[in-house]
């Protein structure tokens, strides 16, 4: 535990180990406090702290780059590398350093990402990401009111924004893609037009999670890629839904879509 502790204190943490990546790496492009263009009812890192959609230089590639050859020196059988952290890793505008320079270390270790989607219109953003063998993309709510409700967006960004550039930019990736959804109670009126939107959308593969844990009041570093409860503060119960009714749901989407699913429970 300590030493988990001890690791999730640099810009990479981990390793974290999965029955579905093996041992993964965690990269934080974000770092310094948690800024995200989203604030998620949901987020595992609690209320985020800048809320912006607005792109910048958070930590030295250096830096980053000095923390993954010193883990990579205990831990040097990493199957994965995925780009995630403190909050939206693609506002990072060294993102694309940062894939080079560990690409150059470690040329045989896939590299991974895991985003919100609001920024894949922007060319820059686009183009690091398809240096990547893998995308994963979040998709909680397909109308308005819910987006705004449940990831509760930086100013301007809206569901059918995000949605234009997550379909422009799905021809141009020829890695993995995939779309991460956390089922939340008040989706269920939505089947129809997820199935809808997913049919267009045609990932590989879905991920359907539900929180699986309650909403944490403050900030704190060390829930990156935490998926144990192991650090103690103040948090809030969510409204969630139960695992039967999820699959249900999960049944209902792979029927309408005949897409492939995977629910982690
Ligand atoms: S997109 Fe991810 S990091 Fe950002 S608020 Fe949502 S869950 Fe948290």
């Amino acid at each position: 535990m300590s030493h988990f502790k001890e690791v999730n204190k640099k810009t990479v943490y981990g390793p974290v180990k999965s029955w579905r990546f093996g041992l993964s790496l965690g990269i934080d492009p974000i770092f310094r406090t948690s800024i995200c263009s989203f604030n998620c009812v949901y987020c595992q890192l609690g209320q985020i702290q800048e809320i912006t959609a607005k792109r910048d230089e958070f930590v030295k590639t250096e830096s980053v780059i000095a923390d993954y050859k010193e883990v990579l020196e205990n831990h040097p059988k990493i199957d994965v590398v995925m780009y995630s952290g403190s909050g939206e890793p693609t506002l990072a505008t060294n993102l694309g350093e940062m894939i080079d320079s560990i690409r150059a270390i470690s040329p045989k270790t896939p590299q991974y990402i895991l985003t919100n989607g609001t920024l894949l219109g922007d060319e820059f953003v686009a183009k690091d990401l398809l240096k990547l063998d893998k995308v994963t993309v979040k998709l909680d709510a397909v109308n308005e009111k819910y987006f705004q409700m449940i990831n509760r967006p930086a100013e301007g960004v809206t569901f059918e924004s995000t949605w234009q550039q997550m379909v422009e930019f799905r021809p141009t990736y020829h890695g993995e893609f995939e779309v991460q959804i956390m089922l939340m109670p008040m989706n269920k009126v939505d089947i129809q037009e997820f199935a809808k939107r997913l049919s267009e959308l045609k990932p590989d593969l879905i991920q359907v999670n539900t929180p699986k844990r309650p909403y944490p009041l403050t900030w704190h570093r060390e829930n990156r890629g935490n998926h144990e409860k192991i650090f103690d503060y103040k948090v809030s119960e969510l409204k969630t839904m139960n695992k039967a009714e999820a699959q249900e749901i999960v049944d209902e989407l792979r029927e309408l879509t005949s897409l492939e699913f995977q629910m982690f429970s």
